[in-house]
């Protein structure tokens, strides 16, 4: 194995803040989380944002339903900080319940609008049979609210005209985008330095990082890296100017 290289993340240019878009509170854990440590590290400032309050699982009956939300919310927030990410934005819908609707894209378009990032990560609008789980219908809805809020919606002024009239929130313009659980990745990042503090993150579920190792070895694998290396893998698509 080589030890040159510790290091690959290769950041579009001009690129100095992305947006995370999920569906749920651990999303980012599968299949994003070392490239969002890589991202940091590189200095980019990382904001999430989570589009369910995950209040559809994880629990037994004796946790009161309605206190989910909180905890779910709690413990993200907790987990973002290890990734170096304070900023977490949640929209509150239901888990289960995603639709890329209207309401959904305008509050993408608003968090967009008050951030201003030049790349966004989030997951695959289209279903990836190989790996059904990652194409959970809220991961779709997410992948495919961000996807049009991106096009065009964030960059027409006159798209939620509300955004700019109540809040004061002009267009903008997002470069880049790349896409976490898609079928035909043409990106990787090498997240193999980040994969303790990673899969840290996920030791609450049995065997999971022995899943995520092989995940990112497979990766790594595919975008021919030196065995012994783990990437996470991404569709990066430049978006129009
Ligand atoms: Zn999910």
């Amino acid at each position: 194995m080589s030890s040159e290289s510790n290091e690959r993340i290769e950041i579009p240019e001009g690129v100095t803040r992305a947006l995370v878009v999920t569906a749920h509170p651990d999303d980012v854990d599968f299949g994003a989380g070392g490239t969002v440590m890589a991202l940091v590290k590189a200095g980019v400032q990382v904001t999430f944002c989570i589009c369910t309050d995950g209040d559809a699982g994880g629990f037994d009956d004796s946790t009161d339903r309605s206190e989910i939300p909180a905890i779910r919310r709690a413990e993200q927030v907790a987990a973002a900080a290890v990734y170096g990410v304070t900023d977490v934005r949640f929209l509150g819908y239901k888990d289960g319940y995603l639709e890329p609707s209207h309401d959904v894209q305008r509050d993408i378009v608003r968090v967009m609008r008050q951030v201003q990032p030049q790349l966004v990560i989030t997951q695959s609008p289209e279903r990836n049979w190989e790996r059904l789980p990652a194409s959970h219908p809220d991961h779709m809805a997410a992948g495919e609210a961000t996807s049009r809020a991106l096009y065009p919606a964030v960059r027409n002024p006159y798209a939620y005209p509300e955004l700019r009239d109540n809040e004061g929130l002009e267009a903008w313009t997002v470069n880049w985008l790349w896409l976490q659980g898609h079928t035909e990745p043409n990106h990787w990042v090498d997240t193999t330095e980040f994969f303790e503090a990673h899969a840290s993150q996920t030791s609450h579920m049995e065997n999971l990082e022995d899943m995520l190792r092989s995940w990112g070895e497979m990766q790594a694998a595919a975008a021919e890296f030196e065995t012994g290396r783990l990437a996470e893998a991404f569709r990066q698509i430049k978006l129009p100017d």
